[in-house]
């Protein structure tokens, strides 16, 4: 050994630090500190100190000299093997950077150091010298527990804190240290267990049985709204838990799902933690931190949970697994269905996929025997599903400037004169779409985007819902400067409303979407207000169409079936059909008769057949079949790269260069570039680039191969990879 040697510290190790590098950086081991690969570690970062996680992957070799030692380990348990693996996994995948992956998983830095305990106390059993009444309605109101906080026993004894002081300074109390307390108290998987129906007692089973059998295993849960699918995954949740192993539930719009918390809680006398973004920093950190601990058993939360740091993951449930919320479009996008999948298979535990519309992928999954398939066929209970119909709008056209048919404002009528709840639905926020001058024909666009700017009335003002943007709604042209001749072009919802409440004005009328002002809470409240039947007409956006159990609801209404048909993206079919489907079967959920009326202006599209025929199969069967003709996803695979820059002329020229460094191979084809259908967002250009794929073909493999040769991002050029796209905007 020389001398140089022995100046080298005596471990180096690969950090991850939540960076977008390829590898982990070296950092060296200070003597006397110790860790392990998973370790959550501080480690300076040029002038900064950040949190990173001891890997184990190779590291670019880095200069003695410039290798900088660990400055913390921080008192936390350490991510595990199955959980490293899903990281890599993801990143590989996605082609993310791991460092971005990892970042994921480390949402909550306060919660790297334990929680503090709480500082409590208990009485000793020692006699104050002298006893006053004061003095003993504390010693009296001490009995009824172990242990009090200070203030807590004053305010029981009805004595001021002094009191308490007092007896502690004699030693008739003591303080003591208490643990953190549980964000949730534990689920008790006997507690409000529900009489599950014949049919659902056999598919509760089958989803147990995937429980105890233990090792992945991946089951399509399908049956229609309101068939119970939720008692019947509670049981498999229930199995998981009496194994001692903890459980996450997917749902895809948690800020609104109060009624599923309220649900689960009555079913196992506590609720869920929830993760997502509208629970405060400070509980998240406890959350995060009792995950890790193995004291929570159960989360409830957004695509965001699945990159928590589970002590002993046992089973993942996976609500609406359909929905279009699961794909993650920004920084690293991912699709959380199928890393929920990937997360289940590497940590060998079964997960469940429910919806009573699965996506095509997941449908085909169950066909080829690849899932497992566990239906219900029924309505739970006397209910039943609406009678759907189409009402032709060329045959049944709205009065000029209307968008309600006049067979569907009877069937309104109707609905509440028999006191009961129609629900009318439209896709589409705010007031109108668009806004133009009827004298010079100007057209209200974003400035930083390449889109038209929504009227929204109720606040006043014009907005584009790609940036924000928002200026107040002008009186004159800004083009002509002619006074009181613009015009709203289509309808939003707040439209409808103007149009119902002037048709009903005594009916009580309620219109919710995303933007509602007051936020996720007032769209709780109002939510709870339609189920107890504090409404007559709701008008709602697809956020109503989501889970909701209305009993009152007997009419739904869509106001535009088509609006989702005609972008170009080959799941339009797929995605209006599990819209409608779902949004109509708000309707019928007790035992009263239903009805869903479906506007359209295309009565014989393929879709509308399938859903007033209530013929999902054949719906579904018809779709598969077009897939795999036209070798699209799940029977081809495709991804997307978009390149976006400051000028149109950049970002086209870095899309060329990408499509020149492109490899040829039979298996995998790259299409484009061209411009983004949304060609400009926040000021960027975009242009897409698709690649198709068949299903075996290294998609990934080819990716990397086409940007290691193509040049490198310059300027303002930004290279974005989504593999397996849902939007191709
Ligand atoms: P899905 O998830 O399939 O839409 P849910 O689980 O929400 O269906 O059930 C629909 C409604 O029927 C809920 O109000 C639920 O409480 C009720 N329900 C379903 N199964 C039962 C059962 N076995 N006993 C009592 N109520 C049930
Ligand atoms: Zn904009």
């Amino acid at each position: 050994m020389n001398f140089t040697d022995q100046l080298f510290p005596e471990t180096v190790v690969p950090v991850l630090v939540p960076l977008p590098s390829e590898r982990p950086y070296s950092y060296a081991v200070p003597e006397g500190m110790e860790v392990v690969p998973g370790s959550i570690v501080q480690v300076p970062l040029g002038p900064r100190q950040v949190a990173g996680v001891v890997w184990d992957a190779p590291t670019d070799p880095v200069d003695a000299k410039k290798l900088k030692p660990i400055t913390h380990v921080f008192d936390c348990p350490p991510l595990d093997e199955r959980m490293r693996r899903f990281i890599d996994w993801v990143a590989d995948y996605t082609l993310s950077p791991p460092g971005l992956v990892v970042r994921m998983a480390l949402r909550a830095p306060a919660a790297f150091d334990p929680e503090p305990w709480i500082e409590g106390i208990e009485a000793t059993g020692a006699e104050p010298d002298r006893i006053t009444s004061a003095r003993r309605r504390v010693i009296a109101a001490a009995e009824d527990a172990p242990v009090w906080s200070k203030s807590g026993l004053a305010h029981a004894a009805g004595v001021s804190a002094s009191v308490v002081d007092g007896l502690m300074r004699q030693g008739v109390f003591r303080t003591v240290r208490l643990p953190p307390p549980p964000v949730v108290a534990e689920p008790d998987t006997a507690y409000g267990r529900a009489t599950l129906s014949s049919d659902q007692t056999a598919a509760a089973q089958q989803l147990v049985a995937t429980v105890e059998r233990s090792g992945f295993s991946a089951t399509l849960l399908e049956g229609a709204t309101g068939s119970g699918k939720t008692e019947v995954y509670f049981e498999a949740i229930a199995a998981a838990l009496d194994r001692g192993q903890q459980v996450l539930i997917l749902l895809p719009e948690i800020a609104l799902t109060q009624s599923f918390i309220d649900r689960f809680h009555a079913r196992f006398g506590a609720p869920p933690a929830e993760w997502h973004s509208d629970v405060p920093p400070r509980r998240r950190e406890s959350v995060w931190r009792q995950v890790a601990e193995g004291r929570v058993k159960i989360v409830a939360g957004a695509r965001s949970s699945l990159f928590l740091p589970f002590k002993d993951l046992g089973l993942v449930v996976i609500d609406e697994e359909h929905d279009p919320a699961y794909k993650q479009e920004d920084r690293t996008f991912y699709h959380a269905r199928d890393m929920a999948v990937v997360r289940a298979s590497i940590g060998e535990f079964p997960i469940v996929l429910a919806s009573a519309t699965p996506s095509i992928e997941t449908r085909v999954n169950a066909l080829s025997g690849r899932y497992g398939h566990v239906r219900l066929t029924t309505r739970h209970g006397d209910a039943a599903l609406p009678d759907l119909s189409l009402v032709d709008m060329r045959r049944h056209p709205p009065g000029r400037g209307r968008f309600v048919s006049p067979v569907l404002t009877t069937a309104i009528t109707e609905t509440v004169a028999r006191g009961e709840q129609a629900l009318l639905f439209l896709n589409r926020r705010g007031y109108a779409p668009l806004t133009l001058c009827r004298v010079c024909g100007h057209r209200f666009q974003c400035h930083n985007c390449s889109t038209w700017l929504v009227d929204h009335r109720l606040r006043g003002v014009l907005q584009c819902h790609h940036c924000g943007f928002s200026t107040p709604r002008p009186e004159a042209c800004p083009e002509c400067g002619t006074l009181d001749h613009l015009v709203a072009c289509g309808p939003g919802v707040e439209r409808i409303a103007e149009e119902i409440v002037e048709g009903f004005p005594d009916a009580r009328t309620i219109v919710l979407s995303s933007d509602i002002a007051g936020g996720p809470r007032r769209l709780r409240r109002e939510l709870e207000a339609v189920a107890d039947g504090e409404a007559d007409i709701v008008i709602g956006t697809q956020l109503v169409a989501k889970g909701h159990h209305f009993p009152k609801m007997t009419l739904v209404g869509a106001i535009d079936a088509d609006l989702g048909l005609t972008n170009g993206d080959p799941r339009a079919a797929e995605r209006t059909f599990q819209l409608l489907h779902q949004v109509t079967g708000r309707a019928g959920r007790t035992g009263l008769r239903s009805h869903g009326l479906i506007q359209t202006f295309q009565p014989e599209h393929p879709v509308m057949q399938a859903l007033v025929a209530a013929d999902p199969e054949s719906f579904y069967d018809s779709e598969i079949d077009e897939r795999r003709r036209a070798a699209l996803p799940p029977f081809g695979r495709l991804a997307a790269i978009i390149v976006s820059a400051n000028t149109r002329s950049e970002a086209e020229a870095h899309a060329r260069d990408i499509r020149r460094a492109a490899p040829e191979t039979d298996e995998i084809e790259m299409l484009g570039p061209a411009e983004a259908p949304l060609a400009v967002v926040r000021g960027r250009h975009r242009f897409r680039l698709l690649v198709e794929a068949t299903r075996r073909a290294p998609i990934q493999t080819y990716l990397r191969d086409t940007l290691l040769h193509a040049a490198r991002p310059r300027g303002s050029v930004q290279v974005q990879i989504d593999m397996d796209p849902q939007s191709f905007l």
